[in-house]
């Protein structure tokens, strides 16, 4: 079933810059979608769009999924930990945020890291880790929601080759586990290709996708 429907969607931003214009795109439950293009030609926008960040400019957005069974999580390039905070609490945050209580949200927290593989550094401090272990704790810390679309732009675009390899691998191993609704913007057309089963090619003047690529799942789910 579909689950994210946009319907001639148009976004011009308030300096007149026209970064979408008439898209339309079906996402399906349980599809792993990534959006490849060059810089500029509107990939975050879609992502900011679908996570009801900022105003569509026309066309319109429709969930098949209510607002109640709707969880959304966000992870960006930057991992905007809190340098103050621990792993843990970083992680926690979430949680935190929606008022659940420290001894409710500790198995959780625990289930997070165990997913992105950090337990044991519960401990550690932002400064204290590499860059790919701040992405996992970016990572854990959007899980902890037990979200079931999962938005990423640009996850690992800050990562080097090798660190960047093992998220994807991780990253995979996960969503064939969980089978959650991914959005995936990147413009490394191999790591599109290598993740995803559907990918999308956007091109400029104005933002619209030009190649929609189902890709059959390299391995079976499971
Ligand atoms: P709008 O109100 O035009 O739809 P948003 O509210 O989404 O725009 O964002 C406006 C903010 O985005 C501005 O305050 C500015 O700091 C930032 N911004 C402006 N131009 C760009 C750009 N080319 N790329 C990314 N961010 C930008
Ligand atoms: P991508 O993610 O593919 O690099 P974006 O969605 O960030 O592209 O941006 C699409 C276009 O819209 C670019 O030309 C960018 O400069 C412009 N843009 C993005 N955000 C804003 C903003 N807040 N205000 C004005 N222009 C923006």
């Amino acid at each position: 079933r579909s689950v994210i429907t946009l319907s001639q969607i148009s976004k011009v931003y308030t300096n007149g810059k026209v970064a979408l214009q008439d898209l339309n795109l079906v996402i399906r439950e349980s599809q792993f979608v990534s959006l490849v293009g060059a810089s500029g030609c509107g990939k975050s926008t879609v992502l900011r769009l679908i996570a009801g960040l900022g105003q569509i400019s026309s066309g319109n957005i429709d969930w098949g999924i209510t607002q109640q069974a709707r969880k959304l999580a966000f992870v960006f390039q930057d991992a905007a930990l809190m340098p103050w905070a621990n792993v843990e609490e970083n992680v926690r945050l979430p949680l935190k945020l929606a008022g659940i209580a420290q001894k409710d949200s500790q198995k959780l927290v625990q289930q997070a890291l165990a997913l992105v593989r950090l337990v044991g550094f519960e401990h550690s401090y932002p400064r204290e880790l590499s860059g790919g272990m701040k992405m996992r704790v970016s990572i854990a810390r959007a899980l902890v929601t037990q979200p079931n679309v999962l938005l990423m732009d640009e996850p690992f675009g800050a990562l080097d080759e090798i660190t960047r390899s093992k998220l994807n691998s991780d990253l995979l191993d996960l969503w064939r586990q969980h089978s959650w609704t991914v959005v995936f913007v990147t413009h490394n057309i191999y790591e599109a290709v290598y993740l995803s089963n559907r990918v999308l090619v956007m091109g400029t003047s104005p933002g619209r996708i030009v190649a929609d690529v189902e890709i059959a799942a390299p391995y079976p789910r499971g």
